[in-house]
């Protein structure tokens, strides 16, 4: 496979009619909308991928962090078709982009949402050190190739606050070990390629990053048609999904946020959480949004942000659609999407990597050697385990959970506190119909 083949069958890249295509964000319903991946047409609406309640469970976590930061502009790397940085653009009025590998989930979020954007690889961001007050990086990090090096990039870009959320991670570091040994070989770019445990995001976020519990989904009654909840019932099944406190097992993901400038932190929210709660969950949907730019079109994004990712030299524009840097390194426009991740790009990821280091040496200090360990770790071969190493493994799995954490583990397994949907009412809806197999 050529270099070329390679870089497209990273995330979203899917096999076509015609070979390797960007198809997830591509997709058109019967009556021709956006299939969308994010809840863009309302609870339960519109052609897109389901379990709503679940995505807005961490919207709303992440937003209750938000809503304790002063900030006046984010970034939401893997931002998929924008919801997000839109909502937050929506809520506190800052400045929004949505950068995301696939080129036409950018033009999604472009012309729905009007929020500028790159197609981009999130280990080679090309944006400026402290270039967004907050950098956002959800369900994201699992995916990629080199999640260290994403991680470095998205505190480098960070002036404020680096939130992130992924729900591959473990409490310990015996149980991260056991998960990464048993990913799918088989897998495809895009699928899960890594897990992770607090003292990953202490190492490459920073030493004081607060890891907590993201969601509680034991037992979830997944693929429900949730457009039949009534607004208050969905905000019921919402903060019973929703995790709070330090990651530990019987909760699923983290929600990792880390302020780098300690003084944006805010003790009075500025919406609250049932406010919140209201304007997230009861979000109308794109076709009921008054304030939804209605051109298609959106603004370029400002190249006084943004840098070569390759040797972070300044970029300007080049003949026809293209923009490159003094050392000749071309970012080529494909309809109306700059792409930030050329197939030679990852030729530089050696050098990038050290870039980072040295220049944030100061920022990382001791935790360098850690940071080149976990890097390592995360990217090495790992070749196919066998039948029975799988078996033992599993058990392994078990015996490591109720070793390590036995008081969770016995609730878990009981079913005490962990899942309260069961005492929710209606929360036994019928399947949906879902737009795509
Ligand atoms: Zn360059």
């Amino acid at each position: 496979m050529s270099s070329e083949e390679a870089a497209k069958k990273i995330l979203h890249y899917e096999e076509g009619e015609n070979g390797v295509e960007d198809l997830t964000f591509k997709r058109r319903s019967s009556d021709q909308k956006l299939v969308a991946h994010q809840p863009i047409y309302g609870l339960g609406k519109g052609p897109s991928a389901p379990n709503h309640l679940v995505r807005l469970a961490r919207t709303c976590r992440i937003f209750n962090i938000l809503d304790h930061l002063n900030f006046e502009s984010i970034l939401d790397v893997g931002g998929a078709e924008g919801f997000t940085a839109y909502r937050a653009q929506k809520l506190y009025g800052c400045s929004a982009m949505s950068v995301d590998y696939s080129l036409s989930a950018n033009k999604a979020a472009g012309e729905t949402f009007g929020l500028p954007n790159v197609a981009i690889d999130a280990s080679f961001l090309p944006f400026k050190d402290n270039s967004f007050d907050v950098v956002l990086c959800t369900e994201v990090i699992e995916h990629t190739k080199d999640a260290a090096m994403a991680i470095l990039q998205l505190a480098r870009v960070a002036k404020k606050c680096v939130i992130i959320s992924t729900m591959e991670a473990t409490p310990s570091q015996l149980e991260r070990a056991i998960a990464l040994r048993l990913l799918h070989r088989d897998w495809r770019d895009g699928w899960t390629q890594n897990w992770f445990s607090p003292s990953d995001f202490h190492a490459l976020v920073g030493a004081d990053a607060k890891v907590e519990s993201q969601l509680f989904i034991k037992d979830y009654p997944w693929n429900r048609n949730e457009a039949k909840l009534a607004p208050e019932e969905a905000r019921q099944v919402v903060r019973a999904l929703m995790g709070d406190g330090d990651f530990h097992h019987g909760s699923e993901g983290v929600l990792v946020h880390w302020l780098k400038d300690p003084s944006c932190w805010r003790t009075e929210a500025r919406h609250g959480e049932e406010s919140l709660l209201n304007q997230i969950v009861g979000y109308p949907g794109i076709e009921n949004d008054p304030t939804l730019p209605q051109t298609g079109r959106w603004p370029e994004p400002s190249l006084d942000l943004m840098q070569c990712p390759v040797c972070w030299g300044k970029l300007h524009s080049g003949t026809g659609d293209q923009l490159l840097c003094g050392n000749g390194h071309t970012f080529t426009q494909e309809e109306g999407v700059y792409n930030f991740h050329p197939a030679y790009l990852t030729e530089h990821a050696a050098a990038v990597f050290e870039q980072i280091l040295q220049t944030q040496v100061a920022q990382l200090g001791s935790r360098t050697q850690a940071i080149r360990k976990i890097r390592n770790y995360l990217t090495r071969p790992r070749p196919q385990p066998s039948a029975i190493e799988i078996k033992a493994l599993g058990l392994g799995a078990k015996a490591a959970r109720f070793a390590l954490h036995p008081v969770d583990a016995v609730r878990f397994k009981l079913g005490i506190s962990v899942s309260p949907f069961q005492q929710l009412p209606n929360y036994k809806l019928p399947n949906l119909e879902l737009p795509y197999g």
